[in-house]
């Protein structure tokens, strides 16, 4: 048997939802008698070991997808179930998967228009509520943050909720800068989640270990206290590679993870105005 073959073993969270650790991303699962919905699928390699942890769980009834936002290690899915199933999003994420994605700030990648199939067919603008395996789901959109169509899942009988990127836990964030997303708006968007959600939920979010309201308040300090010291940095016409360097020694663990402290700086840079300034 290969490892592509092998069961993705679901991590409890509820009596119903689970976390399944796919490699590249994380997979969020509502499980049980009404069939099973899933939360973004990272990579389509990984699709095989999903559908197996889902069978484990709910054999043969993988009902809906949902997607946390457009980025191409969250939809991978989509072009594989869409025949099968409705694929649930912002309306955004719709648009960004019909036409080519550039990024060339913080990090490099391009990917190519989605074909039909991949795109979302159930989509909303604001909140939507689902109702499945005795769970309410509460969909709902974070505007202009991490990326231009992130939205929540939250689990809301489970007390667990599906961030998708907005929370990078002890890490420098990507942000889509170039694609509708914004350093301060993701600020706001971090608050706004702290204000909504009890102090008890866990949280999965789109990468790494679940993590707790606790995590996200330390989270919401870095992104203030960085933010606002390349700007101070950027005031006294600081290099954006200078400013990098000389990043204060509490925050140099955070540029260890995807987002080097060098593209934290740039993201952030581009954000408060300076587009054209780069490390290079
Ligand atoms: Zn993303």
């Amino acid at each position: 048997m290969t490892t592509a073959d092998t069961l993705l073993q679901p991590h409890l969270l509820s009596d119903t939802v689970y976390l399944l650790s796919a490699e590249g991303g994380n997979v969020g699962l509502c499980a049980g008698k009404d069939g099973a919905l899933l939360v973004d699928i990272p990579q389509e390699a990984e699709l095989s070991r999903i559908q197996a942890g889902v069978d484990s769980l709910a054999p043969g009834n993988l009902r809906l997808l949902v997607n946390t936002h457009a980025h191409a290690d969250h939809v991978a899915g989509n072009v594989l179930l869409g025949d099968d199933m409705p694929i649930i999003a912002h309306t955004n994420t719709r648009k960004r998967l019909k036409t080519d994605q550039r990024i060339t700030v913080g990090v490099k990648a391009f990917h190519p228009a989605q074909p039909p199939i991949a795109w979302p067919n159930l989509v909303f603008d604001q909140e939507i509520t689902l109702h499945l395996n005795g769970e309410e789901i509460q969909l709902t959109h974070f505007p202009q943050g991490h990326s231009d169509c992130d939205i929540i899942v939250w689990f809301r009988n489970a007390n667990v909720v599906h961030v998708g990127d907005i929370f990078w836990p002890r890490s420098f964030p990507f942000v889509d800068v170039e694609n509708g997303g914004s350093v301060m708006g993701l600020i706001q968007n971090v608050k706004k989640l702290i204000d909504l959600l009890p102090a008890s939920i866990q949280i999965i979010p789109g990468h790494g270990p679940v993590s707790d309201v606790k995590e996200l308040k330390k989270y919401h300090r870095m992104l203030v206290e960085t933010t606002d010291w390349i700007d101070k940095q950027r005031q006294a016409n600081q290099r954006s590679k200078d400013i990098a360097q000389t990043m204060p020694d509490k925050w140099q663990s955070c540029g260890k993870a995807f987002i080097s402290t060098d593209a934290w700086v740039d993201l952030v840079l581009y954000s408060l105005g300076d587009s054209d300034r780069g490390t290079t």
